[in-house]
């Protein structure tokens, strides 16, 4: 058997990512981790319903933080894991999207490796790719981007501290994780760095769920229009011309909620 499918262990920590949103986007594997859990550490932002395949006397701890509050520091967190394998339990550490992106999974494992507690790592569908399809934007396209990257625009000390003009090349798709809070400068900095103010650009909130909505502008509106149309976290922006198929791809409507 390969290793991987074996139950869960005692005294081990599965770092699992859950997806985008949708719960059966969900890796069968994680899925059947969730269930054989002794306790589940998870963030605030996980695929819905994730917590409903706990068994009945497992236990659900929240270390959720968002952009500024952090609620648990990741130090006492990584911790905490060490301390729960120790009692024996078998953990899940649950994280939104791909533990590997974005999603500090590293800093995590690195603590397990220091106390010699033993792990394994189930990958999940990132939000790139979760809102890439359910847009109905392929973020590479042979007329359009032979390079994808992924970056954060997560704000420290009020600036984004990124290679601007390595963002700004052509015939590549730029995607930001946490980008809505530093919007206007993400758009000011690619267009002084090359790229036209009618370059085009998205948001997608809540990918993949329900509750989607995707909103197409360009780099010189991008900002404005995401204020006037109450866009928030968790939100996605895809940068580059693989945008534009957005208008003949978009196959998916969310039933219950109105398109921006
Ligand atoms: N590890 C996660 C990313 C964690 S960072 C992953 O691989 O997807 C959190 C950021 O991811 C959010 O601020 C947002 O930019 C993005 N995100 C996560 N889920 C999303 C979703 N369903 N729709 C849009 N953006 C999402």
């Amino acid at each position: 058997m390969n290793p991987t499918q074996r139950p869960a262990q005692a005294g081990t920590v599965y770092l699992v990512g859950s997806g985008p949103g949708a719960l059966d986007l969900m890796t069968v594997r994680a899925t059947r981790l969730i269930g054989e859990a002794d306790v589940v550490v998870h963030d605030h932002l996980i695929a819905d319903g994730a917590l409903s395949l706990l068994r009945n006397d497992a236990q659900a701890i929240c270390v959720g933080k968002k952009a500024s509050n952090h609620t648990v520091p990741q130090n006492e967190l990584n911790l905490l894991l060490v301390r729960l394998a120790r009692e024996g339990k078998k953990v899940v550490r649950l994280k939104g999207g791909d533990p590997f992106i974005f999603g500090r999974g590293g800093e995590e494992i690195e603590t397990l490796f220091e106390f010699g507690i033993p792990f394994e790592v189930v990958p999940g569908v990132t939000a790139a790719a979760g809102c890439a399809a359910y847009a109905g934007i392929p973020l590479t396209h042979r007329e359009h981007a032979q390079t994808v990257t992924f970056a954060t625009g997560h704000l420290k000390d009020g600036s984004v501290d990124l290679d601007w003009s390595a963002l700004a090349r052509p015939k590549q798709t730029v995607v930001f994780y946490m980008g809505i809070g530093g919007i206007g400068e993400i758009c000011r900095q690619l267009i002084v760095h090359g790229l036209p103010a009618t370059h085009p650009a998205a948001v997608v909130q809540n990918g993949s769920s329900e509750r989607q909505r995707v909103l197409i502008a360009d780099l010189a509106t991008l900002p404005e229009q995401i204020e006037k149309a109450g866009l928030t976290s968790p939100a996605l922006i895809i940068v580059g011309t693989v945008v534009s198929l957005h208008r003949k791809l978009a196959w998916y409507q969310p039933s219950n909620w109105p398109r921006v």
